[in-house]
């Protein structure tokens, strides 16, 4: 009898296996048609500054629809991307989009707006990642300086000293580099010293539990503390409500990417919310 209960259950197991490798296989067939087929576009997310009040940057969320497949997180699409190696044209044609949406919102007017465009691991160990923005951003008019590249801390564990020269011709062109995620992973303090990081992205699950857990609180405020100490910004992400907010700006959070404000937006949605926001 036990013998059949765990054959039962492999078979469950196996059949449960192949659904998830199918799902894998048609998102991979999607990301390798994508950019061809046009299934890829771009959210934007405003990212607020809690001194003026004013929308200062947004960050480009990838997102993908196809006819074939339902909603597909970033999360979920982002891995298969990069053990497949698409990640490379694909974060290609996002940073480009990115650029072409920056340089678009500058004539605009909106000539301070920063853009945040999320970088993997496997683009920065492309020989010719630099390059290749370089050749981007020369077929557009803006400043590297209101470029910032994000990177999770895992880009950080793996080739410390490759990425660190990688890192300093990113600043050396004048872009700014901000740390994603932090707290979530491996995160070592020493990594703050020896990359010249401008931003520190304070993860969700720090501010999901703000209001009700002192600790996390006190976490938080000493992050605050030490960024600030060491000159870089400090962004919180994942800010939901009203007194999440009044704690980190208590704690002297310098902005805010959340509900609270925005949800990542269309390009269109995003120009007119920043005209309505930043009237107030
Ligand atoms: P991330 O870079 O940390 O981006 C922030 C994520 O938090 C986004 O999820 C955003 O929609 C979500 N978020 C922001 N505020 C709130 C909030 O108040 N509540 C909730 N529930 N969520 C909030 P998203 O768009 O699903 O992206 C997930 C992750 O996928 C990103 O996390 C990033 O690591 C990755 N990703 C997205 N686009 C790209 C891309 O173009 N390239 C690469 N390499 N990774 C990307
Ligand atoms: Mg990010
Ligand atoms: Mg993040
Ligand atoms: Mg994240």
């Amino acid at each position: 009898r036990a013998k059949a209960t765990g054959k039962n259950k492999y078979n469950f197991y196996d059949e449960n296996m192949s659904k998830i490798l199918d799902r894998k296989l048609i998102i991979e067939r999607i990301l390798r048609e994508a950019i061809d087929a046009r299934y890829l576009y771009l959210q934007y997310q405003p990212i607020i500054d809690l001194k003026t009040g004013s929308i200062v940057a947004a960050e480009a969320l990838l997102r993908v629809k196809a006819e074939n497949i339902g909603f597909v997180s970033p999360d979920e699409f982002i891995p298969i991307a990069e053990e497949t190696g698409l990640i490379i044209p694909i974060g290609e044609w996002v940073f480009e989009r990115s650029i072409e949406e920056l340089e678009k919102m500058r004539k605009l007017g909106y000539e301070e707006m920063e853009i945040s465009i999320n970088v993997s691991s496997i683009q920065l160990k492309q020989p010719d990642f630099l390059g290749r923005i370089k050749e981007i951003i020369n077929r557009h008019q803006v400043p590297t300086h209101r470029i910032k590249l994000e990177i999770t801390e895992s880009v950080l564990i793996e080739n410390l000293d490759e990425n660190i020269n990688v890192f300093k011709k990113i600043k050396d062109m004048g872009m700014k580099i901000a740390l994603d995620d932090f707290g979530t992973g491996y995160s070592s303090l020493n990594y703050l010293r020896i990359i010249p990081f401008d931003i520190l992205k304070i993860d969700k699950s720090f501010i999901d539990e703000i209001v009700q857990s002192q600790p996390l609180a006190e976490i938080v405020d000493s992050i605050i503390s030490m960024a600030h100490s060491l000159n870089i910004q400090v962004v919180t992400e994942g800010v939901e409500t009203k007194e999440q907010l009044a704690i980190i700006e208590e704690k002297g959070c310098d902005m805010v990417q959340g509900y609270i404000f925005s949800k990542p937006l269309l390009p269109i949605d995003l120009r007119e919310f920043i005209q309505h926001f930043n009237k107030k």
